[in-house]
């Protein structure tokens, strides 16, 4: 049975697929896009956590303590008065997540709902998250994985088998500026794209993020829309807010772009496009 590393469980989830959700959120992704909204989420590892909206820089959890919990981490995970410090990442075995998934059956099926499994990059985990998937198959709970799709492809294919619906990104098409803004190439991913798209025959939905100055150029939508064809396209326009997280983990935010005003023009470059 193999264990793996997830940052949030979110239950009673309305955005995440069909129904009512919940969402596993895995630990790690390959990619460092720079308008990502969930920096807790880049590092593989359990990390430590500190709200910054809440700390008043007292220094007591800078103190050093005995508890063993914290001595990997530099600071007292116990002594804040605002509960501001804690360890975002937790390890879980196959079996222990899917107890905790199957205990909302109930919701899952009345609602036409069930599970999604989002990041960082589920398929960083692929061994866990097709374990996983398959004990819920089992139990007849649907399934749906947002992803990057920057994964090999055997290992797409193979870990998105019994999954029920993808929800695909597709942040930029000219692999130079895929490698500028997300610090990878994207061969692998318009490989596993076209064969989720012309092949599978799963159902999946193809998400472009909508970041003012960087995908949402004309260029950009004009070559994903004829990538994609008839393919259903959510675009998905830019928060203000993505930085939000990043003090809380230690890293800096360095996009500086404007809350997104979707602007209707976008939709025709795309044959079946929604704004979100
Ligand atoms: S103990 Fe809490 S409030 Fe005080 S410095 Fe640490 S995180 Fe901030
Ligand atoms: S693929 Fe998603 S989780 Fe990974 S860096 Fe990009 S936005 Fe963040």
């Amino acid at each position: 049975m193999l264990t793996g590393t997830i940052f949030d469980l979110k239950g009673f989830a309305l955005n995440d697929g069909p129904g009512i959700r919940t969402t596993v959120f895995m630990k790690g992704c390959p990619l460092r896009c720079l308008w990502c909204h969930n920096p807790e989420g880049l590092s593989p590892e359990p990390e430590l956590y500190v709200k910054q909206v809440k700390c008043v820089h007292c220094g007591k959890c800078a103190v050093p303590c005995t508890h063993d919990d914290c001595q990997s981490y530099g600071r007292c995970l116990h002594v804040c008065p605002n509960d501001c410090v804690s360890v975002c990442g937790q390890t879980m075995t196959s079996a222990e997540l899917a107890e905790r998934l199957l205990r909302d059956r109930d919701v899952y099926e009345m609602s036409g709902g069930g599970v999604t499994f989002s990041g960082g990059e589920p398929l960083m985990q692929y061994a866990f998250v097709a374990e996983v998937l398959a004990i819920l198959a089992k139990e007849g709970i649907s399934s749906a994985v947002e992803t990057s799709s920057f994964a090999a492809h055997d290992v797409y294919r193979k870990t998105l088998e019994h999954v029920n619906l993808i929800m695909a990104d597709m942040k930029l098409f000219d692999c130079d500026a895929h490698i500028k803004y997300t610090g990878v190439p994207n061969d692998v991913i318009k490989q596993n794209l076209r064969w989720l798209i012309g092949e599978s025959g799963k159902e999946y939905i193809i998400r472009v993020p909508l970041i003012p100055g960087i995908t949402d150029t004309d260029e950009n939508l004009a070559a994903i829309g004829e990538f994609v064809g008839d393919a259903h396209v959510e675009l998905l326009p830019y928060n203000a807010m993505a930085g939000a997280k990043y003090a809380s983990v230690g890293k800096n935010y360095t996009l500086s772009a404007e809350e997104y005003r979707a602007d209707e023009r976008i939709l025709n470059f795309f044959s079946h496009a929604v704004i979100k």
